[in-house]
C-alpha cells in the first residue's frame, strides 16, 4: 500500500455535514494516531527545512494544530490568522467570499514585518479562497510567501489556481 493510500483510509469521510452535499474530510482519527500525526508533520517540516522560514501562519483552526509543530520543527514563529474579532490588538484584515456571503480573517499587523519569510498553513485545501485571504494579508505587511502547506487537497475544487505561482505542498490529493 502506497504511503497516501494509507494516509486516505486514516482520514474520515463524514457525508452531508456540515451541510448537505459537503463530504467532510475528517482529520481527528488521523490527528489521534500518534505515528501518523508525526509522519506528516515531519514530512511538512522536511520539505521547508532549507528555505529559511521565519514565521508559520496558522489559519483558524485546524491550522494551528498543524501549523504550532511545523513551527516548532523549522525554529520558526507561529502567526494566529484568526476569523474577525478574536484578535485583540490592531490587525489587518482580507475578506473573501463563500458560497454564500463573504468571511473575514484578520492578523495583528505586527505579527510580520517587511521581508519576513513566511509559510502559510492549513488542513485543507479546498476553492482556496481561505489561503489567498492569508496571502493578502501577509503581503499587506510585506511579507514574503515561501510557500503553503496542507494534509489535504481537494484537487477537484481547484484552488492551486487560487494561488498561482507559489510552492504548494499537499500530502493527500482527492
Ligand atoms: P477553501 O477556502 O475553499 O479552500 O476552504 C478551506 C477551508 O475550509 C479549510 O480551513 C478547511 O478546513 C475547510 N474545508 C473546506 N472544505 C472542507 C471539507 N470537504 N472537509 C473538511 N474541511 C473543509
Amino acid at each position: 500500500m502506497s504511503e497516501t493510500a494509507d494516509l486516505k483510509t486514516i482520514i474520515r469521510d463524514v457525508p452531508d455535514f456540515p451541510k448537505k452535499g459537503i463530504l467532510f474530510k475528517d482529520i481527528t482519527t488521523l490527528l489521534a494516531r500518534p505515528d501518523i500525526f508525526k509522519r506528516v508533520i515531519d514530512q511538512i517540516a522536511d520539505h521547508f527545512q532549507q528555505k529559511k522560514i521565519e514565521k508559520v501562519m496558522g489559519i483558524e483552526s485546524r491550522g494551528f494544530i498543524f501549523g504550532a509543530p511545523i513551527a516548532y520543527k523549522l525554529n520558526a514563529g507561529i502567526v494566529p490568522i484568526r476569523k474577525k474579532g478574536k484578535l485583540p490588538y490592531k490587525t489587518v484584515s482580507a475578506t473573501y467570499a463563500l458560497e454564500y456571503g463573504t468571511d473575514t480573517l484578520e492578523m495583528h499587523e505586527d505579527a510580520i514585518s517587511k521581508g519576513t519569510r513566511v509559510l502559510i498553513v492549513d488542513d485543507l485545501l479546498a476553492t482556496g479562497g481561505t489561503a489567498k485571504a492569508t496571502a493578502e494579508l501577509v503581503e499587506k505587511c510585506g511579507g514574503e510567501i515561501v510557500g503553503f502547506a496542507f494534509l489535504i487537497e481537494l484537487e477537484f475544487l481547484k484552488g492551486r489556481q487560487n494561488l498561482n505561482g507559489y510552492d504548494i505542498l499537499s500530502l493527500i490529493k482527492y
